[in-house]
């Protein structure tokens, strides 16, 4: 008994998608309070190796003008679309917002197998953790890994 129709096993569907390779890029808003380096937003872009177009966008912060008002007056806020979507430490926003991109456009089909960032291990670490063992991680000053 043949089963010619394995699909099942490949929601990703990866025909002739070549391998991709992704930079991402964080930037934090910083806030002045002078002595406070914990930044209550941040954003990350994801840009395609090759094609240098921007395929994902993410934004985190922890912080909404509503709540806030309503906080100093001791008010309860109102109903509203709260701008605050992340509770973490300002330094675990960029492994959160790549780890979400990557599943994104995974699941669209992109075939990513490679992160361009940089020198810092916290988000490969997470994303080998929740999106895939494989994925390999390539420095900004060096963007061909050698061959393992
Ligand atoms: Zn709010």
């Amino acid at each position: 008994m043949y089963q010619n129709d394995l699909a099942d096993t490949t929601p990703c569907k990866s025909d002739g998608n070549d391998n991709v390779t992704v930079s991402v890029d964080a930037a934090w808003q910083r806030r002045g309070s002078g002595r406070s380096y914990d930044s209550l937003t941040g954003h990350c872009s994801m840009i395609g190796s090759k094609t240098g177009k921007v395929i994902n966008y993410k934004w985190r912060s922890k912080a909404c003008r509503i709540c806030q008002r309503a906080e100093i007056s001791g008010n309860i806020p109102r109903v509203h679309k709260c701008n605050k979507n992340f509770t973490g430490s300002a330094k675990a926003m960029e492994p959160d917002m790549v780890v979400d991109m990557v599943k994104e456009s995974r699941s669209k089909g992109a075939n990513i197998t490679a992160i361009i960032g940089d020198e810092d291990t916290t988000t490969i670490a997470r994303l080998r953790a929740k999106v895939d063992p494989t994925i390999v991680k390539l420095s900004d000053s060096n963007h061909i890994e050698k061959t393992h």
